[in-house]
């Protein structure tokens, strides 16, 4: 990708009632557009963004079982009122009125319109398990909206649902997904600082499972036991709880934590109401056991911002960066250009910066958009031989033939 053909700018502050960090620096470095508090357009380096941590999702969704669907933004009231419709049980859900008559909801969450759905293809024991999932877009009238993209009125994320025959069979897909998630915080970059944490379970389970991360930026507390990788959320931070744990509350850290990501054993408290059932081996009629499982990956994207980054800017991880190389010419247009096509050819993700402006400033821009590796194209570095390489995450350029840096890039 040109740079010159890239609509967005750069800019040096931040809108002055953008708060949270994450969003100064992904609004100063051309990747989201604020339209209004909680509310942000992704631009294009964004979208890549959100495409390859959406991408790293529905690769490990898919490995486990997961199958996707693209559940409806409108919900109908006729489902939710056997559940949750009333305001008094859930009270950030943005309602509309339809001009026919009626009202409906903008989605906020799939338990019963998946459930809802899911009557007309579960009949009988062959038709479980089920595990369909969307990425989507979703709607929260959030009475805060002070953290960024971390916590939007409207937000991207994956959301699956599990529908099995017994909770037997649903444990081991509990297990099977907890494992998926810890591969996904690994994969972008945020593992080491990730926890599983106990959190107030839902009817059906003692506790449910949120990820955390550890940042200030977050709005929860959690207690972090390193030796386990493990954490306890505030919530249930109780010695009865440690002891059911197995957990020393003299070992425990205190930290703010974001969540990232959760997951739920439903039970069947949502396939009772909605009478959503199957027949099994003895041709009895039971209810499917439920869980939901979470990841908000608008959310996902501002914490890596919040976590990793310096002085200059983001830096982003390899897996999740919009483009591996930012490769900047200094005068050295036809050398830059011909190491351009070459990177491309080889299926290298490039962010070519052909602007025609001070040297200053493209090196100001590329440690704040912060892509993993530098290239500096210039008469000097020609005349050294080569092209000057820097990672994002070192102080140090060296002088690379293209040998030597094609083999860096692609190691
Ligand atoms: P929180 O406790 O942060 O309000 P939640 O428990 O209501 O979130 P869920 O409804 O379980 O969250 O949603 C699943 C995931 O979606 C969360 O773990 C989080 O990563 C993400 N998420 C929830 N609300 C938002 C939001 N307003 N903006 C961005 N991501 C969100
Ligand atoms: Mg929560």
């Amino acid at each position: 990708m040109r740079q010159t053909q890239l609509f967005t700018k750069t800019r040096k502050e931040a809108p002055a009632d953008e708060v949270a960090k994450n969003a100064q620096l992904l609004i100063r470095a051309g990747f989201i557009h604020k339209e209004m508090a909680g509310v942000y357009t992704f631009l294009p380096l964004g979208v890549r963004v959100i495409q390859k941590i959406a991408d790293i999702i529905r690769s490990e969704m898919n490995k486990i079982g997961g199958i996707e669907t693209q559940s409806t933004a409108l919900q109908s009231k006729e489902v939710w009122d056997k559940t949750r419709w009333s305001d008094d049980i859930v009270d950030n859900w943005f309602k509309t009125e339809l001009k026919s008559g009626g009202v409906l909801g903008l989605a906020f969450t799939h338990e019963e319109p998946m459930a809802h759905m899911m009557k007309n293809f579960i009949a009988s024991y062959k038709d479980l398990p089920a595990y369909p999932y969307d990425i989507r877009t979703v709607f929260r009238n959030e009475a805060r909206a002070k953290s960024g993209i971390m916590r939007g009125r409207e937000f991207f994320w994956k959301a699956l649902y599990s529908f099995s025959q017994s909770q037997e069979e649903h444990d081991i897909f509990y297990q099977n997904i907890t494992d998926a998630y810890i591969r996904i915080f690994n994969a972008v970059g945020i593992g080491d600082k990730t926890f599983l944490t106990f959190a107030s379970g839902g009817t059906f389970s003692k506790y449910s499972h949120e990820f955390q991360t550890l940042s200030d930026a977050g709005e929860d507390i959690i207690y972090v036991d390193r030796s386990s990788h493990q954490a306890v959320n505030q919530e249930v931070y109780t010695d009865e709880v440690l002891a059911d744990l197995g957990l020393d509350r003299e070992k425990l850290e205190q930290h703010k934590s974001i969540e990232v990501g959760n997951i739920f054993s439903l039970g069947y408290k949502f396939s009772e109401p909605l009478e959503l059932t199957y027949t099994d081996q003895d041709g009895r009629a039971q209810l499917v056991y439920m869980g939901s499982y979470g990841i908000g990956i608008s959310r996902l994207m501002g914490t890596v911002a919040e976590v990793l980054h310096d002085e200059r800017g983001l830096v982003w991880p390899e897996s999740i960066a919009p483009y591996r190389v930012h490769l900047l010419s200094l005068g050295s247009d036809d050398a830059a250009t011909v190491l351009y096509d070459m990177l491309v050819q080889r299926g290298i993700e490039v962010l070519f910066d052909d602007r025609d402006v001070r040297a200053g400033e493209k090196f100001a821009d590329a440690d704040l958009m912060g892509l993993p590796h530098r290239i500096v194209v210039s008469q000097k570095s020609l005349d050294a031989g080569g092209y000057e390489y820097k990672a994002r995450t070192s102080d140090t350029p060296e002088i690379y033939t293209q040998d030597v840096l094609l083999a860096r890039l692609t190691q």
